[in-house]
């Protein structure tokens, strides 16, 4: 489904949503859950695009239902994996989380992708703009395309409202909490969790705060 222009949310990847962005260099946000590579592949085909075309991969946390394709992926497409250097380790599986994230993370058991490249504050990769939003896990990041604002697992959505994401799952609520209010003080208008179908208008995140 396309979002807007060069967005696609790929539907295929529903539970935990893979956005594609296409134009001159291609980009994938998130891998979804593990074992859905061959849907992953097919969301691309469908849009006429194959894995060797996507440039870098964003992962936006560490969490098995966002890194779960990471490897399978990278192989397919020599794409440059990217996360932040606090979320590295995880995603390297050399440390587990703690709380329900460590019984989840020794329960689901994913290939651990090597990341190619750990994010820069202010950096912008293929046109996206790197924005830090801790809280969720220690180096959880949104990324900012335009007007369009994807949350990764700050936020989720249901029926079109906003709601912070779980807080059982919170590395720190406090400061998941800070970064819901700055990254709400971004100009956005189209907002894409991975949890939650994409809703559109600033004023939604007025219920967060
Ligand atoms: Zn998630």
């Amino acid at each position: 489904m396309q979002i807007t222009k060069n967005v696609y949310l790929l539907e295929k990847m529903k539970g935990s949503y893979v956005y594609l962005l296409t134009g001159q260099e291609p980009v994938l946000i998130d891998t979804g859950m593990k074992g859905k590579s061959h849907l992953l592949m097919q969301a691309l085909d469908e849009l006429g695009m194959i894995p060797k075309d996507i440039a870098h991969i964003l992962l936006t946390h560490q969490d098995v239902d966002h890194i779960g394709n990471a490897k399978a992926i990278k192989e397919a497409s020599n794409a440059t994996l990217w996360s932040s250097v606090e979320d590295l380790p995880y995603i390297h599986g050399q440390k587990k989380g703690t709380g329900v994230r460590k019984v989840i993370q020794t329960l689901m058991k994913v290939d651990h992708p090597h990341v190619d490249q750990t994010y820069q504050i202010g950096q912008k990769i293929g046109g996206i703009e790197i924005v830090p939003a801790p809280g969720h896990t220690p180096g959880h990041v949104c990324l900012l395309y335009g007007d369009v604002l994807f949350a990764g697992d700050l936020i989720m959505t249901k029926s079109g409202k906003l709601s912070p994401s779980p807080s059982f799952l919170a590395w720190n609520k406090s400061i998941l909490q800070r970064s819901i209010r700055e990254v709400g003080k971004l100009r956005f208008d189209y907002i894409c969790p991975a949890h939650g179908d994409p809703v559109r208008g600033h004023s939604l995140w007025d219920a967060l705060m």
